[in-house]
């Protein structure tokens, strides 16, 4: 049974729809259901894109949703609410205030009286370990420092709930442990009144150090897919078998791929092409191939050895399963035989197994490839196929997707593109025959 008074924030059936001038709505989030209770720290993960700073603004009362209720303290949120406060990942500072200012700002808004206002604000530039600074400006501290500022600036609010998104992103490894340390510490020894935190990561280690709760996010709609519960006392040992083991599964929850999501499935137009250069996925073969490994890779060894952020690793890795070079099995990566033979090969075979992958299981390659067949010069303009993009897409993701494709396609000889004219056209020995060869089916 849930206990209600044990509940900071209720989500039920949140949706969130985005219209775009000219195009259908675009639903971002579809049926969310959400509770942080009380002593809860909830982190989110998912991929860029699907949601997951649309559903913090909601919390926060910046933006409404299209349907279904939102709760804080069993009350409506209709619009920023004074004992929920959000860190933000950039760190949003005004230039022209100093830290102080910058940290009072939102005590301001609230007319407290200055002396208090004084007195809070001080408060927490010493609680965030800022003390000496009051009076620097942004441009005078470290990217660390400047977000400390930003959390400083939401915990003078003494929030209820604070939310965060990716507030360590933007900072170096080490300063970002140091925060993250920090923070836990406020939180441990009851030294700020926040009962509930709610964060956005894009660090499976990161998340399962700091919450009682990994909640996994998939894209299109953006809804939330698994839960996975961290019941592991703080300190925690990243090195422990049990925390190795709850990373494990996070990292094979995140690469269980729906390749058919809610209606956008691979053969589609609409399907985000995961980012991911061919350099990239030759390198992340050859990694696979080596005696380490001998095939098969443990996901947080195999981005630790590639040394990339979990979030560009997973689209590396969709890259290499929708090419069929490697297969995700429960949270290991497995290079499959074509994978062996393509590691074991030289440029030019490469690329024509590059080309005939592309051909056969990337429809926008294939489709693109057609066009420029079927037309007498073999040749068209790059806005032809952000046009067709964008009845499924927004246009910066249409043109990512294109960019990506074309990565692809140059680098498989499939297709060419003028980079000042933005043109796309069939390689010149191609252009009088099509690829038989290559065009399996
Ligand atoms: P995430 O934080 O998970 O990367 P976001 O919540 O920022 O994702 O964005 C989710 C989707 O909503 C994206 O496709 C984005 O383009 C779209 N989106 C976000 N804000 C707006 C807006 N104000 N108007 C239209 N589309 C938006
Ligand atoms: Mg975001």
């Amino acid at each position: 049974m849930t206990d209600f008074n044990e509940l900071l924030i209720n989500l039920e059936g949140v949706r969130k729809l985005f219209s775009a001038p000219d195009r259908s709505n675009h639903v971002v989030l579809e049926n969310v259901n959400f509770r942080l209770r009380k002593g809860e720290i909830v982190s989110l993960l998912g991929k860029s894109g699907s949601g997951k700073s649309t559903l913090l603004r909601i919390i926060a009362g910046l933006i409404d949703a299209t349907d279904g209720t939102v709760l804080y303290c069993g009350k409506r949120i209709n619009g920023p609410v004074s004992d929920i406060a959000m860190v933000f990942q950039s760190f949003a500072l005004f230039p022209w205030l100093t830290v102080q200012q910058n940290v009072g700002l939102g005590l301001e808004a609230q007319a407290i009286p200055v002396r208090e206002r004084e007195i809070r604000t001080l408060e927490a530039i010493d609680v965030i370990s800022l003390g000496g600074f009051e009076s620097a400006y942004p441009r005078e501290l470290s990217g660390g420092m400047r977000q400390r500022v930003g959390l400083a600036r939401a915990l003078v609010m003494r929030p209820d709930v604070l939310l965060m998104d990716e507030p360590f992103s933007a900072l170096d490894v080490l300063t970002a442990e140091t925060l993250r340390a920090d923070l836990l510490e406020l939180w441990a020894k009851r030294k700020i009144p926040t009962r509930g935190i709610l964060f956005v990561s894009h660090n499976i280690e990161e998340a399962v150090a700091m919450s009682d709760r990994v909640l996994i996010f998939s894209s299109d709609p953006g809804r939330i897919k698994e839960e996975v519960l961290v019941p592991l006392s703080h300190p925690r040992d990243k090195e422990s078998s049990a925390f190795k083991a709850i990373v494990d599964q996070v990292y094979s929850i995140m690469t269980q791929r729906p390749l058919r999501s809610a209606g956008v499935d691979v053969s589609s137009l609409g399907y985000r092409l995961p980012s991911a250069t061919p350099h990239k996925i030759e390198g992340m073969i050859e990694t696979l191939i080596e005696p380490q490994f001998n095939g098969k890779a443990d996901l947080p060894a195999l981005a630790d050895e590639l040394q990339l952020p979990d979030n560009s690793l997973f689209q590396l890795l969709e890259a290499g399963s929708l090419l069929g070079f490697i297969r995700i099995d429960e949270g290991d990566a497995i290079l499959l035989p074509l994978g062996k033979i393509f590691a074991k090969s030289e440029m030019t075979v490469r690329k024509s197994l590059f080309a005939e992958q592309l051909m056969k299981h990337i429809f926008l390659a294939n489709h693109i490839h057609r066009v420029l067949d079927e037309r007498r010069d073999h040749r068209a303009p790059e806005g032809r196929f952000i046009h067709e993009l964008e009845d499924f897409l927004s246009e910066t993701e249409a043109e990512r997707v294109l960019e990506q494709v074309i990565s692809w396609g140059r680098y498989a000889e499939i297709f060419d593109y003028d980079y000042t004219s933005g043109v796309l056209s069939l390689p010149k020995e191609d252009s009088d025959q099509s690829k038989e060869n290559i065009i399996i089916e």
